[in-house]
C-alpha cells in the first residue's frame, strides 16, 4: 500500500439533516487515517460557532487526528481576531489555515474592511497569540516539515496558507502571487494548501515558481472529487479554474449515475496519482462533507486498501480505528 499523507476538508453542516449525518461521516473519514482534517470558516465569522462545533466534535471523539481550523480576517478588528484565535486554541485547536476571506459582494477590489488586510497579517497574529499562551520552537518531524511543538513537545502548531496555482483572481500578476506566498512565509506560515486543482501541470508550475523565488514550505495540492456535471460547474465557478475538457465531456455524456460516479472517481484518482508521482508531498481532499467518493479516490490510488475501504463505507461501520 502506498504511504503518503492525505487530509480532508470539512464544512460546518448547512442543514439539520447534514448535522445529524456528519458525525458518522467524520468517523469514517478519520478511520481512514488522515494526517489532519480541516474545517472551513465563513468570511466575516458567519460560521464561527458552527465551525468550532465541528472541530470540538473531532477533538472530543477522534483525539488521534490533528484538527486544522480555517480562519478568515476580512472585516475583523485585531481584538476580535485575537479573541477568535484564542477561543479556538482554548478549545484544543493548534493548527490553522489562515485566509483573508472574500470581500462582501460588490466591494471595490481595493477595499480592505477591517484592521487585518491580508492572510500574512493573520498568520502573524496567530503566532502572536500562540506565543502569549506558550512559547514554541520549530522541530523537524520526519515527513512533516515545519511542524511546531511547544517547549514540552506537547502542542503542535502548523499555520497553513492558501496558494493559487493559476493566480488569485484579484492578483495583478503571477509575480504578485509568488510575492504573496513569500510574505506569508516571512510571517511564519509553514504549509501551503492549494486552491482546488483540475490540471496537475498547474500545480507543478506554481511550485516550481515558488521554489525558485525562495518559498520553502511544502504546498499540498487540493482536489475536489466531483461526480456530476453540475458539481463540476459549481466548483469551476467557485475556484475560477479552467475546465478539464475531456472529463467535463465524459461526465456530461454519461446518464447512468453509478457510471458517472466511476468517471469522477477515476478522474480524481488519476489526478492524485500524477500529483504524487510528480513529487507532491501529500494530497488534500475537499470532501463536501461526503465520505464515500473521497474514500473511493484514496482506495483507487492505493492510499487505503480495498478491504479497509469496504469496511469504511459499509452500512454497519462501527468506527473502528484503522488496521495497521
Ligand atoms: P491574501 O493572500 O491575503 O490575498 C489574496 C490576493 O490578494 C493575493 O494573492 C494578492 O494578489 C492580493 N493581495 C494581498 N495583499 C495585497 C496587498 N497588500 N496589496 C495588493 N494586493 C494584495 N475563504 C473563506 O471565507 N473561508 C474558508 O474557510 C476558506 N478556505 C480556503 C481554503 C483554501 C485552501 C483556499 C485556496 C481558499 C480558501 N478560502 C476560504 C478563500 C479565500 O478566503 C479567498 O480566496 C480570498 O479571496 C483570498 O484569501 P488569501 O488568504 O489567499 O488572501
Amino acid at each position: 500500500m502506498r504511504r503518503v499523507p492525505f487530509s480532508f476538508e470539512l464544512h460546518p453542516a448547512r442543514s439539520p439533516q447534514i448535522a445529524r449525518q456528519l458525525p458518522d461521516r467524520i468517523a469514517r473519514l478519520v478511520a481512514a487515517g488522515p494526517e489532519f482534517v480541516s474545517v472551513t470558516y465563513g468570511a466575516g465569522g458567519s460560521s464561527q460557532d458552527a465551525s468550532l462545533d465541528v472541530l470540538k466534535h473531532v477533538i472530543e471523539h477522534h483525539p488521534q487526528v490533528r484538527t486544522m481550523a480555517h480562519l478568515t480576517c476580512v472585516g475583523s478588528t485585531v481584538q476580535a481576531a485575537h479573541d477568535t484565535v484564542r477561543t479556538f486554541m482554548d478549545a484544543g485547536v493548534h493548527s490553522f489555515l489562515a485566509v483573508r476571506g472574500d470581500l462582501p459582494a460588490g466591494s471595490p477590489p481595493d477595499a480592505f474592511p477591517g484592521d487585518i488586510r491580508s492572510a500574512a497579517e493573520l498568520v502573524q497574529l496567530i503566532h502572536a497569540v500562540q506565543s502569549e499562551r506558550r512559547p514554541w520552537r520549530e522541530v523537524a518531524i520526519p515527513g512533516t516539515p515545519g511542524i511546531m511543538l511547544d517547549r514540552d513537545g506537547r502542542e503542535r502548531i502548523a499555520i497553513a496558507v492558501a496558494a493559487f496555482p493559476n493566480g488569485h483572481p484579484s492578483s495583478r500578476s503571477w509575480q504578485q502571487d509568488i510575492d504573496t506566498l513569500l510574505a506569508k512565509q516571512a510571517a511564519g506560515a509553514n504549509l501551503g494548501i492549494s486552491q482546488m486543482i483540475f490540471h496537475a501541470d498547474d500545480y507543478f508550475r506554481m511550485v516550481d515558481a515558488a521554489r525558485a523565488a525562495g518559498v520553502e514550505f511544502p504546498i499540498l495540492p487540493a482536489i475536489t472529487p466531483v461526480t456530476t456535471p453540475a458539481g463540476l460547474a459549481r466548483n469551476l465557478e467557485l475556484s475560477g479554474e479552467r475546465a478539464p475538457e475531456a472529463f467535463a465531456a465524459a461526465l456530461a455524456a454519461e446518464q447512468n449515475e453509478a457510471r458517472r460516479r466511476e468517471i469522477g472517481v477515476d478522474f480524481a484518482a488519476d489526478l492524485t496519482r500524477r500529483l504524487l508521482d510528480g513529487g507532491a508531498p501529500g494530497i488534500h481532499l475537499y470532501t463536501r462533507n461526503m465520505h464515500e467518493v473521497p474514500l473511493a479516490v484514496l482506495a483507487r490510488v492505493g492510499l487505503i486498501d480495498e478491504a479497509r475501504f469496504a469496511q469504511l463505507i459499509a452500512p454497519d461501520f462501527t468506527g473502528a480505528t484503522p488496521v495497521e
